[in-house]
């Protein structure tokens, strides 16, 4: 697969307090997002692809060796989370708010998805 431009590609530790989850949940957090978020008018899709589709750079660890990308179309207001591995709400959050805020880095994206992760950990 390649990684254009419109690609969010991250490839963080798993977090070992995130709950792996069936399609039935997913879609329920995707939801639950889309309205706190207020992106209710988007239509949100997942697909998983096979992770031999993916290549990883040379030195990748193991552990860091997974996908979860998100490809936006803004005109029709679709997108695509594609992952090669379950997805959990933490991805979900992070791909919703990519779709969110076009403009925000990485970074950014990262810190509210833990902002808004927090309380919930408590
Ligand atoms: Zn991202």
């Amino acid at each position: 697969m390649n990684k254009e431009n419109n690609w969010c590609h991250y490839s963080g530790m798993p977090s070992p307090t995130a709950y792996q989850t069936d399609t039935l949940v997913v879609n329920d957090m995707i939801h639950i997002w889309m309205n706190a978020l207020g992106l209710s008018e988007w239509i949100i899709a997942t697909e998983a692809i096979d992770e031999k589709a993916v290549v990883y750079e040379e030195g990748v660890p193991e552990s860091d060796q997974y996908f979860v990308g998100i490809q936006i179309d803004r005109v029709k207001k679709k997108a695509c989370i594609y992952h090669d591995r379950l997805l959990n709400e933490e991805d979900i959050l992070h791909e919703l708010l990519h779709v969110k805020n076009p403009d925000w880095s990485e970074d950014q994206v990262n810190a509210e998805t833990e902002r808004l992760l927090k309380p919930k950990q408590r």
